[in-house]
């Protein structure tokens, strides 16, 4: 399977400016390549292979006046640029012909020079790790590296990301096998609230993180701060670049958090069953911010992807399921409640309910059923995956980027992917 390692970067100033360059040279091929195709699909013409756009917009383009500068940088990370592109047409296609579930993908968009966030990604013939320790990568020379853990085998590619607060990170893409931990008895259901994060079947109680509130105390405070300052003076842009610290901030501080909470429930439990939430209809609507805040997504994102690597099982439970109006104890089910009710006496067996907690059992039971019935199924729970965990690598998204493995390996005592 593949996983993600990440570092915190120093390129030197000749070594920043040389990325700035290199930044600007593949997005310009992104361009190019879209252009290409946007015309072409204008025209009613088929649609440009790869192999023919790197001709026709690297390799040509190079002998061009107007496009010479593209021989100064490195031609991989060109080239990666392409495949992106590739990319991102595929899942347009698969999301128009039903073959990619989820959220509709449009077509790609060209990007932009003010885009807050740069990448570039280098494939085995673009980088090298020195003996030194030193990132080489080609065309931009030696860069040191923060090596906070040590990378389990040879990574196949790396991306340089440029964050908005200025900071510079590498991602190597490595291929491992999966690290399966020891069978546990142990299974668990999880509601996710919005009073408190989440409520196990067990009784245990996820409270908010505090310390979040505080970062974005110091959040908003440097956006007030910002809003004050006149448009183009020094001292704006020095408000500017405080803010998008204080939001690194918030982020980093949030993602410890999370993988903290899903590194020790994937270690204590051999399945863990989860409510579909329909997280994003929810963000929608006005509780958007507490939703958001919760990070229900990368919650679960992140428990699947630990599940995958750590042999164990995450399902979730159908949508439709009316977890919060069942009684666990006797399964009568009672009316519809508005969120306010957080306690209710189920009226068949008298037995009095903490919503979250009775939401959370209902969720283990419905779960473990589910997987009982399941067509061509499990004997016993804790066997089958009824629910693959999604490949860890898939495009390079904001949140597997953040330097999340600068830190400690969470209170589960698991090393964190
Ligand atoms: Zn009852």
């Amino acid at each position: 399977m593949h996983l993600r390692y990440c570092y915190r970067i120093y390129p030197t100033v000749g070594q920043r400016e040389a990325l700035a360059r290199t930044f600007g040279c593949a997005r310009v091929v992104y361009n190019d390549a879209l252009e290409v195709r946007k015309e072409a699909r204008k025209n009613g013409l088929a649609y440009p292979k790869g192999t023919d756009l790197q001709k026709l917009v690297i390799t040509a383009a190079k002998r061009t006046a107007e496009r010479a500068w593209l021989a100064s940088v490195g031609v991989d990370p060109l080239i990666q640029s392409l495949r992106d592109l590739d990319t991102a047409y595929r899942n347009f296609f698969d999301s128009v012909s039903g073959k990619r579930a989820g959220r509709p993908v449009g077509l790609p968009r060209f990007k932009s020079k003010r885009d807050a966030r740069q990448s570039l990604r280098f494939t085995r013939n673009g980088f090298r790790i020195r003996s030194n320790g030193k990132l080489n990568l080609a065309k931009i020379g030696d860069v040191r590296v923060k090596w906070s853990r040590a990378l389990p085998t040879d990574p196949s590619s790396v991306t340089i990301v440029l964050d908005p607060s200025g900071r510079y990170h590498a991602s190597f893409v490595v291929d491992v096998e999966p690290d399966h931990l020891p069978e546990v008895d142990a299974e668990v259901g999880i509601d996710l609230g919005l009073a408190t994060y989440a409520v196990l079947s067990t009784g245990e109680v996820i409270d908010n993180p505090r310390f979040l509130r505080k970062a974005e105390k110091k959040l908003k405070a440097a956006q007030r701060e910002l809003s004050r300052k006149a448009k183009g003076s020094k001292n704006r842009a020095k408000a500017r670049r405080k803010v998008a610290k204080a939001h690194a901030k918030v982020a980093d501080t949030r993602m410890d958090w999370l993988h903290k909470q899903t590194t020790r429930l994937i270690g204590e439990n051999q399945a863990l069953y989860l409510e579909d939430l329909n997280v994003r209809g929810l963000a929608r609507g006005r509780l958007a911010k507490s939703v958001h805040d919760a990070g229900w997504s990368t919650f679960r994102r992140l428990l699947e992807e630990k599940a995958a690597r750590y042999g164990r099982t995450i399902h979730v439970v159908n949508r439709a399921f009316p977890s919060s109006q069942l009684c666990s104890d006797c399964g009568h089910r009672d009316g519809p409640k508005p969120l306010a009710v957080r306690e209710w006496a189920c009226p068949e067996c008298g037995v009095l309910h903490d919503r979250d907690l009775n939401a959370a059992r209902n969720i283990l039971a419905a779960g473990q059923a589910d997987r009982l019935n399941a067509p061509g199924g499990l004997v016993r729970p804790g066997v089958a995956i009824p629910r693959q965990a999604r490949p860890v690598e898939r495009g390079t998204r904001l949140g597997d980027l953040r330097p999340t493995g600068v830190r400690v390996a969470g209170a589960g005592g698991i090393p964190r992917p």
